[in-house]
Order: C-alpha cells, then sequence, then structure tokens
C-alpha cells in the first residue's frame, strides 16, 4: 500500500512503524474472511482492511480521530484472527495500538463512554477495587431486568450479568513470595499474579503453583508486580499502560539478586500476548529497553513452560470428553493454540474441537462491557459450536474467555492448567465437583 507521510511525521516512531506495516499491506482482502466482526456485520469498515484504510487516512493527515473512525476501531476486538490470515505479514496489532492510542489523544467521547472507560481502567486492574467492585455488582444484579439492553444502560445490563454470582474469597497464597521447587530445582520462575482473574478464580494461580513446583520449578511473586496493563493499553491509555508495564519489568528483574527469573510464567494468554510485547513497547526508553527485551524473552505461556518442563506420567483422573477453546490471544497473539491442547491430549483427556475455533468468544478484554451486542452474539455462536461436541466441560488458557463463556455454557469451564495440575497429582477442579 502506498502511503504519504510526511519526513516531520516519519519522525514519530510510532508513525514510522505505522508507516512501515502499512506499505505491507496488498489490499487482498483474505483478512475480512476470519474477521469476527466482518463475519458478523458484513460492513467493509468492520473488516482488518477497512479499519486499515481508517486508520491510514487519520494517521496520514494527522488529523484528530472522527466519530466513524472511532466506531470502527472501538468495535475491533484486538483478536488478531487478521494476523493469522495474512499472507503480508502486516502487524495489525501494532498498528490498531497506534490508533488507539491517537483516538485517546484527540477525540472527546460522550460523557457516558469516558465515564463507562474511566471506571474500567480505574477498577479493573486493581484486585482491591476489582473485590468491591464485585460485591456492589453482585447485590444490583436482581435489577439487571429492567435495564435495557441498548445504550448506555446496556453496558451497565453486561456489567451486571458478566459478574459471578459468588465471590471467591481471596486465596490463602495470595501476596508476595516464593514457593520451593519440589525435588532439585530447575528453573526459577516468576508468575504473574494477574489482577482480574485473581479475584475471579484464584483456584488457576493455587494450581499453576503446585504444578510448577512439583515439576520442579522455584516459582516467584515479585514484590511492585501487578496488572500487565493490557486492560488500559487497548483503551489507548499509553501512560497508565506503561506505568503498569515499567512496574512489572522493574519487580521481576529485582528477583533471584538481579538476575532476574529463567522465566516468567503466565497463565492468562491476553496478558501474555501484551509481556510478550514489552520489548516493543519500551523500545525507544533507554531506561527499560534492555530490561523489557529480557522480559519479552523470558515470557512464557503456562502451557508452554509445561512443555519446557515436561509432563512425565500424567494421567488424566476420569475419562472425560473436553471441548477446547483456544483463545485468540494464544492462537493469533501467541501462535500457540496447539500447544496446551496437545498436553490435554498427552494427559489422557478425550479433546474436541469446535468448528469456527478462530473466531473470538468476544470477551477480548474490557469488549464484552463496552461493546455488550457483538459481544453477546459471538458467545452465543461460540457457545453453541463448543456444546455441539457433547463435552463433559470446555478447558480454556485466558481468564477473559472462561469468564465469558461460563456465562452461558451448560458445562463447566476450566483453565487448562487446574486439568493438568489434577492429572498430575492435584485436587479435582472445583468447577468440576
Ligand atoms: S483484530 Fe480481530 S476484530 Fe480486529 S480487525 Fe483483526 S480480525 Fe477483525
Ligand atoms: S490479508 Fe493482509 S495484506 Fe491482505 S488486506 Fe488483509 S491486512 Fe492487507
Amino acid at each position: 500500500m502506498q502511503t504519504n507521510f510526511s519526513l516531520a511525521q516519519l519522525a514519530d516512531s510510532d508513525v514510522k512503524e505505522s508507516e512501515t506495516i502499512l506499505r505491507k499491506c496488498v489490499h487482498c482482502g483474505f483478512c475480512t474472511a476470519t474477521c469476527p466482526t466482518y463475519v458478523l456485520l458484513g460492513d467493509e469498515l468492520d473488516s482488518p482492511r477497512g479499519r486499515i484504510y481508517l486508520i491510514k487516512d487519520m494517521l496520514e493527515k494527522g488529523r484528530a480521530a472522527d466519530e466513524r473512525t472511532v466506531k470502527h476501531v472501538d468495535r475491533c476486538l484486538s483478536c488478531l484472527s487478521c494476523m493469522t490470515t495474512c499472507p503480508s505479514g502486516v502487524h495489525y496489532m501494532h498498528l490498531v495500538d497506534h490508533a488507539r492510542a491517537h483516538i485517546e489523544r484527540t477525540y472527546t467521547r460522550p460523557l457516558l463512554d469516558r465515564l463507562l472507560r474511566g471506571v474500567l481502567a480505574f477498577v479493573l486492574p486493581h484486585p482491591a477495587r476489582m473485590r468491591a467492585a464485585l460485591i456492589g455488582a453482585l447485590l444490583a444484579k436482581p435489577l439487571r431486568h429492567i435495564l435495557p439492553a441498548k445504550g448506555f444502560l446496556g453496558r451497565v445490563r453486561a456489567l451486571l450479568e458478566m459478574a459471578p454470582s459468588r465471590i471467591e474469597p481471596p486465596s490463602t497464597i495470595e501476596g508476595v513470595r516464593i514457593f520451593p521447587a519440589q525435588g532439585p530445582t530447575r528453573k526459577r520462575v516468576a508468575l504473574m499474579q494477574g489482577c482480574a482473574q485473581r479475584v475471579l478464580a484464584p483456584s488457576i494461580n493455587e494450581a499453576t503453583i503446585r504444578l510448577l513446583t512439583r515439576l520442579g520449578c522455584e516459582v516467584a511473586v515479585a514484590e511492585g508486580s501487578g496488572c500487565c496493563g493490557a486492560l488500559v493499553h487497548h483503551m489507548g491509555k499509553t501512560e497508565a499502560s506503561h506505568a503498569q508495564a515499567g512496574a512489572n519489568i522493574r519487580a521481576w528483574m529485582k528477583l533471584w539478586g538481579g538476575a532476574g527469573p529463567d522465566a516468567i510464567a503466565i497463565n492468562a494468554s491476553g496478558c501474555g500476548t501484551t509481556v510478550k510485547d514489552y520489548g516493543f513497547m519500551f523500545r525507544d526508553d533507554p531506561e527499560l529497553k534492555a530490561f523489557a527485551e529480557a522480559v519479552s524473552r523470558r515470557t512464557r505461556d503456562i502451557g508452554e513452560l509445561v512443555t519446557e518442563l515436561g509432563l512425565g506420567g500424567a494421567r488424566a483422573p476420569e475419562k472425560l470428553t473436553v471441548a477446547y477453546h483456544s483463545a485468540c490471544s494464544l492462537q493469533h497473539g501467541q501462535k500457540l493454540g496447539g500447544v496446551p491442547r496437545k498436553l490435554l491430549v498427552d494427559s489422557g483427556f478425550d479433546v474436541r474441537d469446535p468448528a469456527e475455533g478462530h473466531l473470538c468468544c468476544g470477551s477480548a478484554g474490557t469488549y464484552n462491557l463496552t461493546q455488550p451486542e457483538i459481544a453477546a452474539q459471538l458467545r452465543a455462536r461460540k457457545v453453541a459450536n463448543l456444546q455441539a461436541l457433547n463435552p463433559d466441560l470446555v478447558a480454556a488458557g485466558n481468564i477473559g474467555c472462561i469468564a465469558q463463556i461460563a456465562a452461558a455454557a451448560d458445562v463447566p469451564v476450566v483453565h487448562t492448567v487446574e486439568l493438568l495440575d489434577w492429572a498430575t497429582g492435584g485436587p479435582k477442579p472445583a468447577a468440576l465437583a
């Protein structure tokens, strides 16, 4: 694609990067077929190619974002299915991230929209605030039926519908500490505890720590580490996302006397995709560039790390049929969709793949709260495809997908790591009890 940026514009590192990305696009349109919003809405402007044109025009003219561009960029899930399909290697993720930051800087959203996004950015990355908000949502949940399905109140309704009907107590393993390896130490691993996941499903970190220590890892939760920054990053809030990411980089690289961990284990693949991109995010930061690159290099999805360690004699305690949902951030963001799936198969579970496995479930960070109508359609489609397999349960590797699918599925939805922990001597996942 031909571009027309001025030399002055190209002096900006983000614009330069976007120019390189835009030049790779050959307008072929292959990506449209696998884009969930194009599949649902059938509008070229809700396809990757359409959004690329809108973003190009906005950036090239150096103008403030307009309502039309914002509408179609907001509808993008950042599922990255288009990156898997694109034959030209267009890095859509970096392009849309740049567009979102530009929109955040140059566009004034309607008041209620700003309010909702401000509340989400204030609450979700902080476990204590998230817990308090969930208690409030639980109390208000019975009122959701009187709210309309559309507009601002429709988003409030979606928020109440997504609130779990039970709030888990804080885990007994919460907090900064080191868990020793069982037997000789094979690896020193920093566990990213996450933010929303710690509150919604503390059992996932508990299973991860049991599994990793059983496989010979010393596992540390670093002081000062927290949310990966993805939630605000995808809202275009660059300053906030860099602050959260920077805190993690410093916290992890201080571990083990400043040597840092051998690996950073991440059991929420949405976070993993972002942490693996820290090197890019901090490419112009003289203080953190090298550390950020080291963190990205050492980051492993939990499935990836367990594969490196080897599962040995894992045995599924019960012959269960598992419908495997490959999170977009795993299959498109990190190209690892088959890795956790293989671990489940090797452990003896009967694993089945749904139709349209490449399509997003509609969770996508805060998408199911900011775009509830599209998210609900995608969830219905995903749940129907999963349940068509007649599974005993659904397994996934990302808390966002787990919460999204569990809100509509008739079978339990568990994290892959909970099944692997169970197959290697851990307790049966509570959701299956
Ligand atoms: S990231 Fe997903 S929703 Fe966005 S353009 Fe690409 S395929 Fe479509
Ligand atoms: S598939 Fe790639 S090259 Fe083709 S239109 Fe989509 S982004 Fe551009």
